[in-house]
């Protein structure tokens, strides 16, 4: 077979083709989300944009299939690139394959903190724990890439911080210490639902910077969450609009914003102030 041309898009890190889940057990169906496809190339972000109960987190956590108890996807393939540039459909990978898939290769930030952070642990041993099983350093190395983290995510002072606990930072720091986490094992996909939306607007703000910047070093691919078209602006390179459960507009995040094609797409663009 013929090389691609040098200039060719690279291969995306992650493919969903066509996916749908239900939620009630295998009798009653609600469907929540269908024919559900997207892409998302190395260093690119695709937002998914959308109203509330849309479909916007069950689509994402569907991708690293962490659905809630009784939701299930019916069908569709979700194709994951790993660090090794093999390619597995998650669809069909037994829950031990998905722990070492989440934990190699997969990063996840949510709305509130505090849901992803340990109370009882010190920030610092919640970073490294990851690093030594994923990464298989000894405990005092994973320490030093765990401050050598938290130190990259903007916090001051990172190893006096690493042995405080989650409640001595504010929502901002608190923010950065899970990008930490998710980062810490150099994932090639970072899952985003709704980061900033719990942040006053100058946080917002450093912490869309925070992230933009951690991607032009990592080059990871990234899912980005959110209901508000100004983060769309400031973060993404590609949109994807939900509505009732499906896609309905798709293009570059320029495209969408100056030519929405969806009558859906100009009514959420005339909200943003
Ligand atoms: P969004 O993130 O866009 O606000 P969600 O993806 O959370 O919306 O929800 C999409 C739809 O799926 C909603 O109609 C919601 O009622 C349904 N849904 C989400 N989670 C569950 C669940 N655990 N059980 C039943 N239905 C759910
Ligand atoms: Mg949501």
């Amino acid at each position: 077979m013929a090389a691609p041309p040098a200039d060719a898009a690279p291969e995306p890190t992650l493919r969903v083709d066509g996916l749908k889940v239900g939620f009630g057990g295998s009798q009653t169906r609600l469907i929540a989300v269908e024919d559900i496809s997207l892409h998302i190339s190395p260093g690119r972000t695709l937002a998914l944009v959308g109203e509330s109960g849309s479909g916007k987190s069950v689509t994402s956590l569907a991708v690293i299939r962490l659905l809630a108890a009784r939701g299930r996807i019916v069908s569709g393939r979700i194709a994951l690139r790993d660090k090794a540039g093999a390619v597995r459909d998650l669809v069909e990978l037994d829950e031990p394959a998905l722990e070492a898939v989440r934990g190699n290769d997969l990063g996840m930030i949510f709305q509130e903190p505090m849901t992803s952070l340990n109370p009882v642990l010190t920030v610092g041993e919640q970073i490294a724990e990851p690093i030594r099983i994923h990464m298989g350093l000894s405990r005092r190395a994973a320490m030093q890439r765990a401050i050598e983290m938290l130190d990259r995510v903007g916090i001051p002072g990172a190893a006096e911080r690493a042995r405080q606990y989650p409640h001595e930072f504010s929502g901002g720091m608190r923010q950065r210490v899970t990008i930490a986490i998710a980062l810490a094992c150099d994932p090639v996909l970072l899952l985003a639902d709704e980061p900033t939306t719990a942040l006053d607007v100058t946080v917002q703000m450093q912490i869309l910077n925070l992230l933009r910047s951690l991607q032009q070093q990592q080059g990871m691919a990234m899912l980005f969450v959110t209901h508000n078209f100004g983060v769309v602006a400031e973060i993404a390179h590609d949109v994807s609009v939900m509505y009732a459960g499906q896609i309905v507009e798709h293009g570059t995040v320029r495209q969408v914003l100056k030519t929405p094609r969806h009558p859906y797409t100009r009514g959420l663009l005339a909200c943003v102030p």
